[in-house]
């Protein structure tokens, strides 16, 4: 790929993300002038340009070096890890960003008699995350069916297609409303700030160390 001389950031076209990525950006300094797409926002003062993608594409934008940083939920980032073949390269986390907080956890029936992870063996547990959720399994030494669905996990259980749902839960009010109680917490989420393990060893890279200095010291003054 020919290299560029202008750092390319990914980010959530539209959704919980959207808004506190691009307040953050603004507070580093960066400003964009939206394009008519908005695929595409091009920066104004600085060489730094945004990708408006869905959420679920960004660790692949960044592995096959289409863009060289992303503002993604842990959740999102570490699926991916999870489950990018060997060859793939590398991703990192290099901040945790202070917004989007969420967590990855096991519920099951309010009805159903559940004490420990063991309870879900033989069991069939619908989630959006099967690479994350395979892994706790295999820590618990549980087995259990893995149940892939891409939305509306909370409803699996009412509908008889699974047991129980591993599921992105912030206040617990999605959960209660479909009489559900939370039980194990498998990730601790937030908007991350994912790139590449190492560098690129061009400008780029210089762009990328000012741009975490500007980071820490926004990250800093709010906390
Ligand atoms: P896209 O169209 O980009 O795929 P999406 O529906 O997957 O959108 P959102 O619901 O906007 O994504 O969530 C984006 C991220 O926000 C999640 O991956 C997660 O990190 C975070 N988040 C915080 N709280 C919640 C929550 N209660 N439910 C879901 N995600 C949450
Ligand atoms: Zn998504």
């Amino acid at each position: 790929m020919k290299p560029r001389d202008r750092l390319r950031i990914a980010m959530q076209k539209s959704g919980r993300l959207t808004e506190p990525a691009l307040e953050l950006l603004k507070r580093c300094g960066l400003t964009f002038r939206q394009s008519r797409d908005k695929l595409f926002c091009f920066g104004e003062g600085e060489p730094v340009d945004l990708l408006l993608v869905r959420d679920d594409d960004i660790p692949g934008l960044i592995s096959q070096g289409v863009c060289d940083l992303g503002i993604v939920g842990r959740n999102v980032l570490n699926e991916y890890r999870r489950g990018a073949d060997g060859d793939a390269p590398a991703l990192a986390e290099w901040r945790p960003l202070g917004f989007g907080r969420c967590r990855l956890s096991i519920a099951v029936p309010q009805d159903m008699e559940y004490r420990e992870p063991s309870d879900l063996g033989g069991r069939r547990i619908a989630t959006s995350y099967p690479g994350l959720l395979s892994e706790w399994l295999k820590v618990q030494d549980v087995s259990a069916t893995v149940v892939t669905l891409a939305g509306s996990v909370e409803i699996a259980p009412k509908l008889g297609t699974a047991d129980a749902i591993c599921d992105l839960v912030q206040s617990g009010g999605t959960l209660v409303a479909n009489q559900l109680r939370e039980t194990d917490v498998l990730l601790q989420s937030e908007a991350v700030l994912a790139g590449p393990d190492a560098l690129p060893a061009d400008e780029r890279g210089d762009m990328i160390e000012l741009l975490l200095k500007r980071l820490d010291g926004v990250i800093q003054v709010r906390e």
